[in-house]
């Protein structure tokens, strides 16, 4: 464990499975007690489970990451019983994709209030430990969604929002020690994007497979690919990046 880490306490939200999960183990392995943060705390026990059987610290708790009272209830948990969280992972997130005229009130509201309110909720009420500390990291999954993307007005919305919320935060934490950072990733093979393949009934294998050919590095993501560059991100020496959205896609982004 490394020296540094050895105290320090990570959130990871929508720690339940995919890039989450991955996310947690990852960050459990690098040393941080890490609470996993998920709408249902079952969903996410078994992993927390695994991570104490291991040697780490970890607990599991309920939160809907959009609903502020709980956010601030489950920060204080986690502050009670494994310390002070100075690292944030904002990774909880939806789809609810459809073309625009067909997008519903409800499916632009689900998607911000997630990925947008969720991210604000979270990051407000960890910030004040970071400060406190005079340390911190905020890693925000944002996606290369942000830059456009046919059937996701919502998501790609929100997701270029966490660019600017991202950037803003860097710029009023950095005197505390505190970075923010966003990653980008491309096409990561999960339940979430399984659920697309299902929606529009289509093999996840042939949609990965075809998802791979126009992928420079001629492959999909994993959930590992986007836990180990978090892993960088909230590391000690990763504490002069600050601001940035990283594309995690194999291959170039703009
Ligand atoms: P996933 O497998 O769908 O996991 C998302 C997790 O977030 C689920 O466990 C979900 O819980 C949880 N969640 C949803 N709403 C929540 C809420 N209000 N409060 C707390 N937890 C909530 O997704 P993933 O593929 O791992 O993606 C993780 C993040 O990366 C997301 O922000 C996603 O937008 C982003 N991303 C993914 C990809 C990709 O290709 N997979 C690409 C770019 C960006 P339930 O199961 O209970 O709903």
């Amino acid at each position: 464990m490394a020296a540094e880490t050895a105290s320090r306490v990570a959130i990871v939200t929508g720690a339940a499975r995919g890039i989450g999960a991955a996310t947690a183990w990852r960050l459990a392995q690098d040393g941080f007690a890490v609470a996993l943060l998920d709408l249902d705390v079952e969903s996410c026990a078994e992993a927390a489970e695994k991570i104490n059987a291991s040697g780490g610290r970890a607990l599991a708790a309920a939160v809907d990451v959009s609903d502020s009272e709980q956010v601030t209830a489950v920060v204080q948990k986690v502050a009670d019983e494994l310390g002070a969280p100075t690292v944030l992972v904002n990774n909880a997130g939806i789809l609810r994709d459809n073309l625009l005229f067909k997008m519903t009130d409800d499916d632009w509201d689900a998607v911000m209030n997630v990925h947008l309110r969720g991210a604000f909720l979270m990051s407000r009420a960890v910030q004040k430990f970071q400060t406190e500390q005079g340390w911190g990291r905020i890693v925000n999954l944002s996606s290369t969604s942000a830059l456009g993307n046919r059937g996701q007005a919502n998501y790609a919305t929100a997701k270029a929002g966490l660019q600017g919320f991202t950037k803003t935060l860097a710029i009023e934490l950095g005197k505390f020690g505190v970075t923010v950072n966003a990653i980008a990733p491309g096409f990561i093979a999960t339940e979430m994007t399984a659920a697309t393949a299902a929606r529009i009934k289509v093999d996840f294998e042939d949609f990965k497979k075809a998802a791979a050919s126009q992928i420079p590095v001629a492959r999909v993501g994993t959930p590992d690919d986007i836990a180990h560059t978090v892993s960088f991100l909230v590391s000690e020496g990763a504490g002069f990046v600050s601001g940035q959205v990283i594309y995690v896609a194999g291959g170039p982004k703009d």
